[in-house]
């Protein structure tokens, strides 16, 4: 049997299970056998868990709290208004559509972990918003649709389909002449590199017109191993990119040094940060959100003039009308007709000259 599908068949989602890896709280263990949800993870990524430590930035994006019964901020029916849902009754319940070009193209509900943090909790993690996730009609709908050139294969985790389903969906999206580009997100780099196999190597690889780009989702640099690094040289080996969309997470990486190594470590892993997402305001999450700007001042503190400009994610926050940067502006401290003042991540500054638009 694969590697990847034992890990599966040995997921940690019980509190026996979870005892043999770590020594839960009595708050962990009340919020386990409490909440209404789906949790749990594969025993390779239930290893790198402080056993001891509950604050550990791993355990916490695992480990049910009772902190999501609290709801202030979030939004109800929150997916409903990001994706929305609402908007066109011809649109199958597996595209989610706010760019003209391109569409996320639902695939499965399932995933190597239920994190705790997860935007799409109503549908993957609490599943009290029911979707017909229909490969078929996904297929038939973006091939109607043609201005759509770019399709983000998301789930879930696509990457727990069966290579059989995986190949075959490639080679349908592939057919459509009006796709460009295919892309993935999966968490399997960071919670299941073991599924990264030939096989899957060989279904992803070698050239082709419409290339695929891979998108995983790493939040702290405890999440990165050996197995990390390989699946991604074998990604890359069989020309596909990966880059990373990690999350704002309040008590995981907001603190200037965990969010430097995090984006150095993906550099030195051959990731590139792609995003970093404001937490959404999906209900049951607040307890993981920091103040908006608290992004921005991460780049500039932990990153600008610290390391290799390839670290730098773009800010966001993801919305019902596309992904909105977040940057603030900090270097520019004056502009005149004339010149620029601008100042470093050392706070010196520097004079250079305004060239006029029209001369
Ligand atoms: S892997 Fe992605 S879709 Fe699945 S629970 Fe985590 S964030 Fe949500």
């Amino acid at each position: 049997m694969e590697e990847w599908i034992s890990q599966m068949q040995g997921f940690i989602n019980t509190p026996e299970k979870l005892r043999r890896i770590i020594n839960p709280t009595p708050e962990e263990l009340k919020a386990i056998n409490t909440l209404d949800t789906r949790w749990g993870t594969t025993p390779y990524f239930a290893a790198l868990m402080d056993p001891d430590d509950p604050c550990c930035p791993v355990r916490r994006q695992i480990i049910p709290s009772l902190k999501e019964l609290e709801n202030t901020y979030g939004i109800k029916n929150y997916l409903m208004f990001h994706e929305n849902r609402t908007v066109d009754p011809e649109r199958p319940d597996c595209i989610a559509r706010q760019y003209q070009d391109r569409v996320a193209f639902t695939v499965t509900d399932t995933c190597a972990s239920y994190c705790r943090h997860c935007f799409r909790r109503e549908v993957v993690v609490d599943q009290r918003l029911k979707l017909r996730f229909d490969l078929d009609q996904g297929i038939k709908w973006i091939k109607k649709n043609k201005e759509i050139k770019d399709v983000l294969v998301t789930g879930g985790d696509p990457f727990l389909l069966s290579d059989q389903l995986l190949g075959d969906l490639i080679t349908q999206l592939r057919q459509i002449d009006h796709v460009r580009m295919i892309r993935f997100g999966t968490r399997t780099i960071i919670n299941l590199p073991q599924r990264i196999t030939q096989d899957l190597m060989e279904i992803l690889g070698d050239f082709h017109r419409v290339p695929i780009w891979i998108n995983t989702q790493c939040n702290h640099p405890k999440e990165i191993t050996d197995k990390t690094a390989r699946a991604v040289f074998d990604l890359l080996r069989c020309g596909v990119n990966v880059g990373n969309q990690a999350v704002l997470l309040k008590g995981i990486n907001d603190d200037v040094d965990t969010f430097r190594e995090l984006h150095q470590k993906l550099v030195y892993t051959r990731i590139r940060p792609y995003y970093l997402f404001y937490c959404e305001a999906a209900p049951g999450i607040d307890h993981f959100r920091t103040g908006v700007e608290k992004g921005s001042q991460l780049i500039r503190d932990g990153l600008q003039g610290h390391t290799t400009g390839l670290a730098r994610p773009t800010y966001v926050i993801a919305t019902n009308i596309g992904k909105i940067p977040l940057m603030g502006n900090d270097y520019m401290i004056e502009k005149t007709e004339k010149e620029y003042r601008l100042r470093n991540y050392l706070g010196e500054e520097t004079i250079l000259p305004n060239i006029p638009d029209e001369q």
